[in-house]
C-alpha cells in the first residue's frame, strides 16, 4: 500500500476524544475540523480546531450519527480522512465503507474487520480458530427458549444472555436457574433490539469472579503488528468501567507475555489494521476471550503513560499507510498508571448531573495527565455521555501511582456540577482496592454496602 498524504482530519466526534484526536493531528501539523450540533456550539473542541461544521441538532441520531451531514462537512472542507473516535460511528462498518467510498480515509481497521468483530459470535469464533480460549458458551445465537436451555444446563448455571450486536454493557443478563431463562431471554431481547437493532442473543457461563483483562494492540498495513501491554478494567458498574489500571496487579509477567504474544499472533494472522483490543475474562489463572473492539479505547491512555507511545499518532500513521513507528523490541513499558473516569454524575446515585460548571482547576504535576473538553463557565449538555473528564497519572510503582492519584483528586476543583470525583476519592482508599484484590463484580457490591 502506498502512503496517502493526511493534511487536513475531520474529527467526527465531541468532548474530551475530540480534543484528544485534535491535539494529535496538531502535534503532527494536520488541519482539523470540528463537527458539532447545535447543543456544541460552545464546546471546546469547537473552540480549537482550525475549522468547524454544525452538522445538525442536539439529538446524537440527527448530528453526530448523522452521517450524510458528516460526509458533506468533509467536502466542503476539502478533508482528507475522518477520525471516528470512540462511540457514535466508530464501529459503525458501513460508515467506514461510506466514508471510503467518498474518497476519504478512514482513521480505523477495514470495514470487513470492524463487522467481524461487530458480531460477537462470529468474533469469538475467528479468535478460536486462532488458537485463542474464548468464553464457553453457544456456539452460535440461540433459537428459542429450549435452545438456551439447554445451552445453559449443559454448562450448568449461572450463565450470562449476550447480545451478538451487544456493546456498552446492553443486552445483557446474568441467569441463575432455569426458572428465570424465559423471562431474562425476552428482557434480553428487547434491550438488544432497542439498542442495536438486532434482537439476536447468545448464551455464556456466567464466570463468578473474574477480572477484566484487555491488550491494547497497533497494527500497520505492512505486517507490522505490537503490543502495548495489558489494561485491567475489573472496577465496573453495569458492565461500564469506572477506573483502569496498567499493569493488571492480577498478573504475573510469565502471564503478560503469553497473552500479549498470542494476541499479537493472531492479529497478524487476521491481517488487522489499526488500533484494536483484544478484551478477556481472567479467572483462576486462564484468559477467556470476550470481544474486540476495533477502535480507540476510552482507557488508552493508561498504555500510553507506560509505553511512551501516542495511539492516536500511530493509527493516522497507520492510515496514511506508514510503517508503525516501533517494533515490538522497541517498546518498554516502565511505571504503572491508573485512569479515573470522571462523570457528571451524581457521586452515590448516579443519576445525571448535567448544567454549569461554575469554577474549574485541574489537577497538575509531574506525570499527571487530564483528558478533558470542561473549562470554567461551560455547560454540560443533557444531551451526550456522562464522561466529562479523564484523570490519569503515572507512577514508578503503583505505590507511588496511587500516592499521586490522591493527591490529584484532592486537587481537581469542579463546581457547580455533581461529579464523581467523591467517589473516586473513597474507592482508592479502600484496602481491597489498595491491595490490587478486586475483581468484576467488587464493585457494585462496594457501592451498595456503603452507599
Ligand atoms: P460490551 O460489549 O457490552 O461492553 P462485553 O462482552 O465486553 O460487553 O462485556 C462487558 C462486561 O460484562 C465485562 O467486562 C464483564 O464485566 C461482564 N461480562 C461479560 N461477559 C460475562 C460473562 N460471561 N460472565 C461474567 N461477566 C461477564
Amino acid at each position: 500500500m502506498t502512503a496517502t498524504m493526511i493534511e487536513s482530519i475531520l474529527i467526527a466526534n465531541r468532548g474530551e476524544i475530540a480534543l484528544r484526536i485534535h491535539r494529535a493531528c496538531r502535534e503532527m501539523g494536520i488541519h482539523t475540523v470540528a463537527v458539532h450540533s447545535t447543543a456544541d456550539a460552545e464546546a471546546m473542541h469547537v473552540r480549537l480546531a482550525d475549522e468547524s461544521v454544525c452538522i445538525g441538532p442536539p439529538p446524537a441520531r440527527d448530528s453526530y450519527l448523522n452521517v450524510p451531514a458528516i460526509i458533506a462537512a468533509a467536502e466542503i472542507t476539502g478533508t482528507d480522512a475522518i477520525h471516528p473516535g470512540y462511540g457514535f460511528l466508530s464501529e459503525n462498518a458501513r460508515f467506514a465503507e461510506i466514508v471510503e467510498e467518498h474518497g476519504f480515509t478512514f482513521i480505523g481497521p477495514s470495514a470487513d474487520h470492524i463487522r467481524m468483530m461487530g458480531d460477537k459470535i462470529a468474533a469469538k469464533g475467528t479468535f478460536r480458530d486462532l488458537g485463542i480460549p474464548v468464553v464457553p458458551g453457544s456456539d452460535g445465537p440461540v433459537e428459542d427458549e429450549g435452545a438456551a436451555l439447554a445451552t445453559a444446563r449443559e454448562m450448568g448455571f449461572p450463565v450470562m444472555i449476550k447480545a451478538t450486536a451487544g456493546g456498552g454493557g446492553k443486552g445483557m443478563k446474568r441467569v441463575d436457574s432455569a426458572e428465570q431463562l424465559a423471562e431474562a431471554l425476552s428482557i434480553a431481547r428487547g434491550e438488544a433490539m432497542a439498542s442495536f437493532g438486532s434482537d439476536e442473543v447468545y448464551v455464556e457461563k456466567f464466570l463468578t469472579h473474574p477480572r477484566h483483562i484487555e491488550v491494547q494492540i497497533l497494527a500497520d498495513t505492512h505486517g507490522g503488528v505490537i503490543h502495548l501491554g495489558e489494561r485491567d478494567c475489573s472496577l465496573q458498574r453495569r458492565h461500564q468501567k469506572i477506573l483502569e489500571e496498567t499493569p493488571s496487579p492480577a498478573l504475573n509477567p510469565e502471564e503478560r507475555e503469553q497473552i500479549c504474544r498470542l494476541v499479537t499472533s493472531a492479529i497478524a494472522q487476521l491481517g488487522y489494521r489499526g488500533a484494536g483490543t483484544i478484551e478477556f475474562l481472567y479467572e483462576d489463572g486462564a484468559f477467556h476471550f470476550i470481544e474486540m473492539n476495533t477502535r480507540l479505547q476510552v482507557e488508552h491512555p493508561i498504555s500510553e503513560m507506560v509505553s511512551g507511545v501516542d495511539i492516536v499518532r500511530e493509527q493516522i500513521r497507520i492510515a496514511a499507510g506508514l510503517e508503525l513507528a516501533y517494533r515490538q523490541e522497541d517498546i518498554t513499558l516502565s511505571g504503572h498508571a491508573i485512569e479515573c473516569r470522571i462523570n457528571a454524575e451524581h457521586p452515590e446515585t448516579f443519576a445525571a448531573a448535567p448544567g454549569r460548571v461554575r469554577d474549574y482547576h485541574p489537577p497538575g504535576g509531574l506525570r499527571v495527565r487530564v483528558d478533558s473538553a470542561l473549562y470554567a463557565g461551560y455547560r454540560v449538555p443533557a444531551h451526550y455521555d456522562s464522561l466529562i473528564s479523564k484523570l490519569i497519572v503515572l507512577g514508578a510503582n503503583r505505590n507511588e501511582c496511587l500516592m499521586r492519584l490522591r493527591r490529584a483528586l484532592e486537587e481537581y476543583v469542579i463546581e457547580g456540577i455533581q461529579t464523581t470525583i467523591p467517589l473516586h476519592r473513597r474507592l482508592i482508599a479502600e484496602p481491597d482496592f489498595v491491595n490490587g484484590d478486586y475483581d468484576i463484580h467488587w464493585l457494585e457490591n462496594w457501592i451498595e454496602g456503603t452507599t
